[in-house]
């Protein structure tokens, strides 16, 4: 192993040779700058980078710690204190973190070095990092293609071998959906499962942390750090930790699995279709059962969403006036002016809508036959998913309906690109933790893109679908697969 193949690792291989003493973390950083100055340039992965401080926290790293001198990569939406923190939002400019959130806290505690940050849909508002005020990310299996997003930039660099791993957050599908689109591992916890203190709130009932990884067992390793109560965070669950990497096994005897029927809808791509099934008969392979579930509320779980996330956000976004973060407008004439101006030129069109939409449905003319409503409706969709897990252990479909999408394709439709995120979104407002694994590829143009199978557990059953999705990938090679920006660098 030479230090230029040590990008390419799994945090499981790089923490052993760590441990061993084989590869010093210092070593470690080195490369993964080498890798990063090498593909960042045509990824745009990061939004800023604080290596020569990490090089400094790789000589005191304790790697006898469960992520001892493990660097990892944090969305630019969570704090890290004195690395900025600007959700991709020109509202945020220069803005630096004056602590840690909880997760960040809990990774250094466990031996991990943050060393940058990613980029994102602003505020995490999107499906393909487009919404950045800041940068374009590329997908690395085809540079012509969207990562996916709002994680984009930790799926991306994972993909593409700048990350060994990295934290994203999922509202709505951000952890889920670019994982899929750009060929890694995404999880997204249930809700309450993980702490939120220090993430830059977006619709706060939706809101939860997790890893991007190249490996479910990376993905365990993150999760056995980061989950657990916090106090700092009023919806914390108080509920015991697996050790999740200590539940892996190969066998799925005695699992059920559900397809839900209205999953497997008209407008999802031949391809990914044909992946699935294929995935779905190889879990049955493996000793699973295959059970046919009802979801009836699916169809109005967009909708819901959208007036939900909106109205949260809308209040939370409320915060950002040039008076306390980041960007001011210039030459005011009175407060008013001033945060009228600030928010103008500080947030982008995304934003925007969202925060007009989201007024919206909160006004007192409108408030009972949107906002109410849709609360209404999202406690049916919730028991959809009660009702189907007494029946079964986990869920499965796809993660998007379709492959990485190119590049200014859906920017001019947002609706367009709301839909993309109809397989995701119904598991944040039940609540339910899920995650997104490599399942094969499509051909497109002569480029194969990446597919992405979703399984989606009970609440707090966290371990059953990691230990599904491990036992399924150990039977096939997707996930070690890497796109060609790997192989040339
Ligand atoms: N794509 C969804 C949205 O635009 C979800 C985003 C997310 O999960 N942060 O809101």
């Amino acid at each position: 192993m030479t230090e230029k193949d040590l990008p390419a690792l799994s945090i499981a291989d790089l923490q052993s040779l760590l441990r061993r003493r084989e590869v010093s973390a210092r070593e470690a950083i080195g490369a993964l700058r080498e890798r990063i100055e090498a593909v960042d340039g045509e990824i745009g992965a990061y939004l800023s980078l604080d290596i020569d401080a990490a090089l400094k926290e790789a000589d005191t790293a304790n790697v006898d710690l469960p992520l001892g001198g493990v660097p990892l990569a944090i969305k630019d939406i969570i704090n890290v204190m004195g690395q900025p923190c600007t959700c991709a939002s020109k509202i945020l400019r220069g803005y630096r973190a004056e602590y840690n959130a909880t997760v960040v806290q809990r990774l250094r505690a466990a031996g991990a070095i943050p060393f940058g940050k990613t980029n994102l849909d602003e505020f995490a508002m999107g499906s393909s990092t487009e919404n950045s005020a800041v940068k374009l990310t590329r997908n690395p299996w085809d540079l012509s293609r969207v990562p996916g997003g709002s994680s984009g930039g930790s799926a991306a660099a994972v993909a593409a071998d700048a990350a060994f791993g990295a934290l994203g957050s999922d509202t709505g599908g951000s952890i889920r959906q670019p994982a899929a689109l750009s060929g890694v591992v995404g999880f997204k916890p249930t809700y309450g499962r993980v702490s939120r203190f220090g993430l830059v709130a977006f619709a706060s009932s939706l809101d939860q942390i997790g890893p991007l990884t190249k490996t479910v067992r990376d993905s365990c390793l993150i999760m056995n750090a980061i989950a657990g109560h916090d106090p700092q965070d009023s919806t914390s669950l108080d509920e015991p930790v697996p050790d999740y990497v200590a539940k892996l096994g190969n066998d799925l005897r005695g699992v059920r699995l559900g397809v839900p029927k209205e999953y497997m809808i008209e407008g999802i791509d031949p391809q990914v279709k044909a992946a699935i099934d294929a995935a779905v008969k190889q879990m049955n392979s493996l000793g699973a059962e295959i059970v046919d579930v009802s979801l009836p509320h699916t169809d109005y779980a967009v909708a819901v969403y959208y007036i939900l996330a909106t109205a949260e956000a809308s209040a939370n976004l409320a915060r950002f006036d040039g008076v306390r973060y980041g960007f001011r407008a210039e030459n005011p004439r009175d407060m008013l002016d001033l945060y009228g101006h600030t928010r103008e030129q500080g947030f982008g069109p995304e934003v925007k809508r969202r925060i007009i939409l989201g007024t919206y449905v909160l006004s007192s003319g409108y408030y009972d036959a949107y906002y109410l409503r849709a609360q209404k409706v999202r406690e049916l969709i919730r028991r959809d998913f009660a009702e189907a897990f007494e029946k079964v252990d986990a869920l499965i479909s796809p993660t998007s309906p379709v492959p990485a999408f190119k590049l200014g394709e859906r920017t001019a439709d947002p609706l367009q690109m709301y839909l993309a995120d109809i397989f995701t979104i119904a598991a944040n407002l039940a609540g339910i933790c899920g995650i997104s694994v490599p399942c094969g590829f499509t051909e497109v143009d002569g480029h194969r893109l990446p597919i992405g199978l979703q399984l989606l557990g009970k609440p707090l059953d966290e371990a059953r679908i990691l230990q599904i999705a491990h036992a399924y990938e150990q039977t096939t090679d997707w996930h070690k697969a890497r796109p060609p920006i790997a192989a040339t660098k």
